[in-house]
């Protein structure tokens, strides 16, 4: 960067889906807008990349879309049918994953905003398609209704489109510049930020500054505080570089800690798995059959009801209660009645096997004695029967602490199988309080002037689980929203220099 005391109208920190529709909003309002991104360009974005880009909006079905599809063929479009996604849909879906948690005045700016904010993204420049893929060749088509559209090739590719549509607008994107804290003025308002680059710390100044730099997932410290004993091990399934920095400078600032900090979306995932998520093999990593099977930990016993309900409902539950074991790991163990119920990408993983118990345990190099015993008081407490994987069936275990609820089948056919696991984050729940026009709010529930978030920092949207396809677009309606209130809430007022 050229020198200090640089001044933009708007500083947008951070270059995911949030921030740069915040950014784009923004340069729409007129304001001088700069981007700043930790990372380096083949890292853009944060978690956007990792995702495959569906958006959660309202719409009424296959025909209200095709504006958004131009290169949809009346005969394509007519062998498809889509029911529409109401208003009503999507504030059930949310209010059931987060179990009535949720803010309710984010929960209808989102719901209300979200069809306004895709057609908007189109006018950007953003391309969508059909989030089931191409139509196939001559073949009726029901398509899933609630994530209506998806980005065109999914994270990478709305990434993509979304910078090319901010450099096009003539927005400045700084590369490897870390926003460190925010300056703020004797009246308590935000004037700008301090950055490093490769080259120096500068100081710049601004009007309105947005926070869309993500969660705290990356940052191992604050997963040890905020979520709990053994998440300080946790793998990092999406981007290295979400450590929680906005929470950080915004506390600092008077900002106020609100939804589930004690939250985030988890799963258990490949021991082999790299430390931070890898574009190319994430979406490979996740075991979630384990409701098949048990979970031993080191010690050769089980430790948590792998059969509570499907693996969406659990995941988040059995990747802690992983991370809390000995090492941070786990062994998932099937017979062949499982082996063929198993997600495919379990076929990529390494597996240890055995004709006897004793095999595997030898290999896994657990105590033989004990995973007998653990398998025999299970098999005693278990059912006979063949697995139904899509079905609740109730088969649970009688007398066993802990149980199985559902799924609870004798693990006694031989070949057995056992792949090593360990916890994965996806992203973290809690962040800062924001009004319906995405202004922070401080410990008073007053907005902070100058200071605006969007995006994952956000709290109080997801509790407990998440809803599929509704975390980027609260990222786009929130950034829109944002960018247009940091463009034009506040005029230069600032009666001090920023300390
Ligand atoms: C594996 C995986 C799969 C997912 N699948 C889905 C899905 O299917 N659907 C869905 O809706 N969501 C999904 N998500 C969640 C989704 O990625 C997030 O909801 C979304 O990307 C959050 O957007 P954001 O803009 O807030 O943050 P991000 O997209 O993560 O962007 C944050 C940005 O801030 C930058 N940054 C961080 N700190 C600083 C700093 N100090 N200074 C400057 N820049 C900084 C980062 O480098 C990054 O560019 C998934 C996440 C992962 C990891």
């Amino acid at each position: 960067m050229d020198g200090d005391n640089a001044f933009f109208d708007v500083i947008v920190v951070g270059a995911g889906n949030a921030a740069l529709c915040a950014a784009l909003s923004a340069r729409q309002q007129g304001a001088s807008v700069v981007v700043l991104e930790k990372a380096p360009p083949s890292a853009q974005g944060g978690n956007c990349p990792f995702t495959g880009g569906g958006f959660r909006f309202v719409h009424d079905g296959i025909e209200d879309l095709r504006a958004l599809l131009p290169d949809l063929t009346d005969a394509e479009a007519e062998r498809l049918s889509m029911a529409p996604y109401t208003a009503e849909d999507f504030r059930g879906h949310l209010l059931d994953v987060t179990q009535g948690d949720v803010d309710h005045r984010l929960m209808e700016t989102l719901i209300a905003n979200s069809r306004p904010t895709v057609d908007w993204m189109h006018s950007q420049g953003v391309r969508w398609e059909l989030s089931g893929g191409r139509v196939s060749a001559g073949a009726p088509s029901v398509i899933p209704n609630s994530v209506g559209l998806s980005a065109w090739r999914s994270g990478p590719g709305l990434v993509q489109m979304l910078t090319t549509a901010a450099r096009r607008a003539g927005i400045t994107v700084l590369y490897e510049t870390k926003m460190l804290r925010l300056l703020v003025d004797d009246a308590g308002a935000i004037g700008g930020v301090e950055a490093q680059d490769a080259d120096d710390v500068h100081t710049i100044g601004g009007r309105g500054v947005v926070l869309a730099c993500g969660g705290f997932e990356a940052n191992a410290q604050m997963r040890g505080e905020f979520l709990g004993d053994g998440w300080e091990r946790a793998k990092v399934r999406g981007s290295a570089y979400n450590t929680g920095d906005g929470h950080r400078a915004a506390l600092e600032a008077g900002a106020k800690p609100f939804g589930q900090w004690t939250g985030c979306h988890a799963t258990p995932i490949d021991v082999d798995a790299p430390l931070t998520g890898s574009v190319e093999i994430t979406e490979r990593m996740p075991r979630r059959s384990y409701p098949l099977g048990i979970t031993v930990n080191r010690a050769g016993r089980r430790f948590f009801d792998e059969g509570a309900g499907f693996a969406e409902q659990t995941f988040v539950a059995a990747g802690s209660a992983i991370l809390r074991q000995e090492g941070g790991v786990a062994f998932q163990l099937f017979d062949s009645k499982a082996a063929p119920h198993l997600e495919p990408r379990y076929a990529l993983a390494r597996a240890a096997t055995g004709f006897t118990l004793r095999e595997l345990a030898g290999k896994l190099r657990v105590d033989a004695d004990v995973l007998e015993t653990t398998v025999g008081e299970y098999n005693a407490a278990a059912n006979g029967g063949e697995y139904r994987p899509r079905t609740l069936d109730g088969l649970a275990t009688r007398g066993l602490d802990p149980p199985k609820s559902n799924w609870a089948i004798r693990l006694d056919d031989p070949p057995f199988s056992a792949f090593t696991v360990t916890g994965g984050i996806t992203y973290t729940y809690g962040g800062l309080k924001v009004d319906e026009r995405a202004r922070v709010l401080g410990a008073d529930d007053a907005p902070i002037p100058g200071l605006f978030a969007a995006g994952e920092i956000v709290g109080g949207i997801f509790y407990h689980n998440s809803l599929r396809a509704a975390g980027l677009m609260h990222g786009a309606v929130f950034g829109r929203l944002a960018g247009k209130s940091a463009a034009s809430g506040r005029q230069s007022t600032r009666s001090a220099p920023p300390s």
